[in-house]
């Protein structure tokens, strides 16, 4: 049993000739009252105090207060409360949107018709859940559940048992209400006045057509956790369409490097092509120069004599033009015999004398 709330005395009895339950001031007093608890599990003979003015009127269990009894009551009373007003308000109904990274709420507090009011052993308490059946104008019945929480918490296991056969479990915690109640309470106030005003149907039914009440929530909803759903899968597809959008952008960068990459290999590549040819052309270049060179050094008279032995022979005959290695033509002087390069000639050629002709010095003589 919690620290804070210790005993717990119950305004109510099961009277045990009728098996009815019963208000303190409604028996007997004292061992008279003919009353167990509430809770069948503790069917402890009560004893009523309900004489004298000192004292607020409840029962005593005979060998110290049960823990259940006073949320067992408090089921029972909830039950008949819903049940005489054929109605019942549930607490605003909101949900966590994953997309949008917020609590969205879906509908606001709401006053429902009841078609039927049950107590039923679903979550496995030792107190009864209350079980509602809310029909739709179109006929169509849902089933919600209230459960009470004060001195027993309602655990995950509990309101997942009422989700597995309702579309919703409202709990009611009046655990954290009582608890301020008897923190708060002054010297004078009777701690069993605060504990035994929770047992009563009219608070009971303050607290359940209160559409601002604190004390109501959401432990459960099929819808909420339809829409939660829905939002996951709406961040999920967007979360895959930007994932998509990434490697799209990926793919395309890197086919641009690629292409960037293909391009500049191939301006190094004919750049290195245009300086091969370059080099190519300064060697040929060279080449013709030291060709040039070589045959202007042969051209020089004191070199004519290696060409001589040849050339003196090729002279001789007149079908075709004697030529040397560097395609100079030779020439034989038909005054003075000598054999030189037609440069040395003033006239030379003609028919049946192509490789004869008449020298420089040879013609400065004649004239
Ligand atoms: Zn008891
Ligand atoms: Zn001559």
């Amino acid at each position: 049993m919690s620290d804070v709330f210790g005993e717990m005395p119950v305004v109510y009895g099961m009277y045990t000739p009728t098996g009815e339950i019963r208000h303190v001031d409604s028996v007997e007093n004292g061992r008279a009252c003919n009353c167990t608890c509430p809770d069948p599990r503790c069917g402890q003979r009560l004893i009523a105090k309900n004489a004298g003015k000192k004292v607020i009127h409840h029962f005593a269990h005979e060998r110290g207060s049960c823990s259940w009894a006073v949320e067992y009551l408090i089921s029972l009373l909830a039950a008949e409360a819903i049940r005489s007003r054929g109605c019942v308000t549930f607490p605003t109904l909101s949900y966590y949107d994953a997309f949008e990274g917020a609590d969205v709420v879906h509908a606001d507090s709401l006053t429902i018709p009841v078609a039927s009011v049950e107590l039923a052993n679903t979550s496995g308490r030792q107190a009864p859940d209350v079980m509602l059946t809310w029909r739709s104008k179109s006929g169509e019945e849902r089933t919600f559940a209230i459960v009470f929480q004060l001195v027993h918490r309602v655990t995950e296991e509990q309101v997942a048992r009422l989700a597995d056969v309702t579309e919703g479990v409202v709990l009611a915690d009046l655990r954290a209400d009582m608890r301020r109640a008897l923190r708060e309470q002054d010297r004078h106030a009777d701690r069993n006045a605060i504990i035994l005003s929770y047992q009563n149907a009219n608070y009971l039914w303050g607290v359940l057509s209160n559409p601002r009440s604190r004390i109501l929530r959401w432990a459960y909803n099929a819808t909420a956790d339809r829409l939660h759903a829905q939002s996951v899968r709406r961040m999920e597809a967007a979360e895959e369409a930007r994932r998509k959008q990434a490697e799209r952008l990926r793919k395309e960068r890197e086919e641009r490097e690629r292409r960037e990459r293909a391009e500049r290999e191939a301006h190094e590549a004919k750049l290195e092509e245009e300086r091969k040819r370059s080099e190519q052309r300064m060697r040929e270049k060279e080449r013709r120069l030291e060709e040039a060179r070589k045959r202007e050094e042969a051209m020089r008279p004191e070199h004519y004599h290696e060409f001589l032995p040849q050339m003196s022979v090729l002279v001789e005959q007149q079908d075709r033009p004697a030529t040397d290695r560097f395609g100079r033509r030779w020439v034989k002087c038909k005054v003075c015999g000598k054999v030189a390069p037609e440069r040395e000639f003033s006239v030379y050629g003609g028919q049946g004398s192509l490789n004869l002709g008449i020298c420089f010095t040879c013609m400065r003589g004649q004239g």
